[in-house]
């Protein structure tokens, strides 16, 4: 049996009946990533010393008896959660010396169990993008096809887990960035509902709309790995003091009665993949045998999401952004001409361009003058749009819907196009805009062989009921086991 192809629950099975350890599998999947990760880039830090030590110890105390449900498990965090005497750059070279002082309070969770941190991975520069390509370092490449990309902007993450580099995967989803490459990397991705998961050592993007969910080889991993990170923090003043359930629970329950809403907008887009529509219509009915029922629901701002999504995530970006000045972290670009040369040249030379891009669009849009036009009138429509989901959901338990409208589009496709780039982001963005959890559960293969995902969108704080499905639908399936053939190298 190859070690690095376990399933977070099959390792945690075997290393608590001892019949593996965790040094035996941190080797493999670190083996692993050293045969493979040249022809992909989904790591950008390999933290391989420090994972082995982990390891040793998570052994120690499984053989105490005092396992936690993640000991001993090799886990692949994204390059934006701070990680104490590990680099994290955010993939970005303003950053790319950045050593945090602290740890992000997820990586103090997986600490605390003994879990294995593998590495960092790669990403869009500040989490901004859809493929992978703003990383500053380098390309991410899809396991599934290397010339196409991994989906953003934690492609790394998604990749890791599709490639099996690691055993599950930490990301981030500002408007989508979790949902999506799973579903081009056909690996399972949950955003929580906004509040669920403290943001505490989390680098800022967009502060109102950011979360951190898992990635994961199965629906009752993400459920594992949810049970590890939600819960509340002091340190974060918008984590939600609400009670943890147990997310395991809700695997076992069927879906007899459920009502699941099919919104009409999102099938009406011009630009759909047929193979994406055919797969998504096959999932809804496949759920609908399994005893839940459909109804129709309407979500009538659908088609002001992507110009709401592009003022208000600038906006907030070039405010955490103004943090970087070449003063107090990472990189400075000092020509002894004073300090203002010094802000400017560290800012342009120290950003990509499409970090420069919405820093210019957030400062425009939140200039005196021009604030009431552009930020206000964003947040009023953001609020119509959180108002479709309540109204929607008050017919339904969940709303089923793509995640992207084509699968991986080739490397370079889109990279002289933001525009295009950014209305490849039309399926995800609303529930970062209302705040609720959305999960991406494969459900099958384009033409061309690539991953489809199914995206289930929820009430806020029902994750419990969008695993239940995705985990119903998985069990009814066979897309989550298909891997991608990879050879080794580049
Ligand atoms: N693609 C979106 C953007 O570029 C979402 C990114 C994210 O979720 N971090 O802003």
């Amino acid at each position: 049996m190859k070690l690095y192809t376990l399933t977070l629950n099959e390792a945690r099975n075997l290393l608590q009946k001892k019949e593996i350890t965790s040094t035996e599998l941190t080797r493999a999947v670190l083996d692993r990533i050293r045969e493979t990760d040249d022809g992909i880039g989904a790591y950008l830090t390999v933290t391989e010393e420090k994972a082995l030590k982990a390891a040793e110890k998570a052994d120690l105390r499984i053989a105490a008896g005092t396992a936690a449900p993640l000991t001993g498990i090799p886990l692949a965090v994204k390059d934006v959660l701070c990680t104490r005497g590990i680099r994290t750059t955010c993939g970005s070279k303003i950053l790319e010396n950045f050593i945090p002082p602290y740890n992000a309070m997820v990586i103090e969770r997986i600490l605390e169990e003994d879990g294995v941190i593998l590495g960092k991975t790669n990403m869009d520069e500040f989490a901004m993008g859809s493929s992978n390509e703003h990383s500053a370092f380098k390309l991410c490449r899809n396991p599934w096809d290397r010339t196409r990309i991994p989906g953003g902007s934690s492609g790394g993450s998604a990749a890791a887990v599709a490639a099996d580099m690691c055993i599950g995967a930490l990301g981030t989803d500002t408007g989508g960035s979790i949902r999506q490459p799973a579903s081009h990397c056909g690996v399972v991705g949950l955003k929580p509902t906004y509040g669920r998961v403290s943001r505490y050592g989390l680098v800022a993007f967009a502060s109102s709309l950011d979360q951190i969910g898992p990635l994961a080889k199965s629906v009752p991993d993400a459920a594992l790995l949810m049970n590890l990170i939600a819960g509340h923090d002091p340190r974060d003043s918008t984590s939600v003091p609400e009670p943890v359930p147990d997310y395991s629970g809700f695997l076992e329950e069927g879906l007899q009665g459920l009502r699941v809403g099919i919104p009409r907008e999102y099938f009406e887009i011009q630009g759909l993949d047929p193979d994406v529509e055919k797969a998504v219509r096959g999932a809804i009915e496949t759920i609908e045998k399994l005893g839940a029922v459909q109804v129709p629901v309407s979500l009538p701002n659908t088609k002001y999401v992507v110009a709401v999504y592009y003022v208000i995530a600038p906006c907030e970006a070039s405010s955490n952004l103004a943090r970087y000045d070449g003063v107090r972290y990472g990189f400075r670009n000092d020509s002894g001409a004073g300090l203002l040369p010094m802000y400017c040249s560290t800012r342009s030379k120290g950003f990509g361009p499409e970090v420069q891009r919405r820093i210019i669009i957030g400062t425009y849009s939140l200039s005196a003058g021009y604030y009431d036009a552009y930020y206000g009138k964003a947040s009023q429509v953001r609020t119509l749009i959180r108002e479709d989901f309540n109204n929607a959901l008050k017919g339904c338990d969940a709303i089923l819907a793509p995640v992207a409208p084509s699968p991986a589009f080739p490397i370079g496709e889109k990279t002289d196009d933001p525009l295009n780039m950014y209305l490849s982001d039309i399926f995800t963005l609303s529930a970062n805009l209302a705040g609720i959890p959305g999960i991406s559960v494969p459900c099958g293969f384009s033409g061309e062989g690539l991953p489809i995902g199914l995206q289930i969108l929820g009430r806020h704080f029902d994750e419990g009921i969008l695993l239940k499905i995705a985990y119903n639908y998985e069990k009814a399936t066979d897309y989550s086991l298909k891997k991608p053939e990879i050879s080794p190298g580049k």
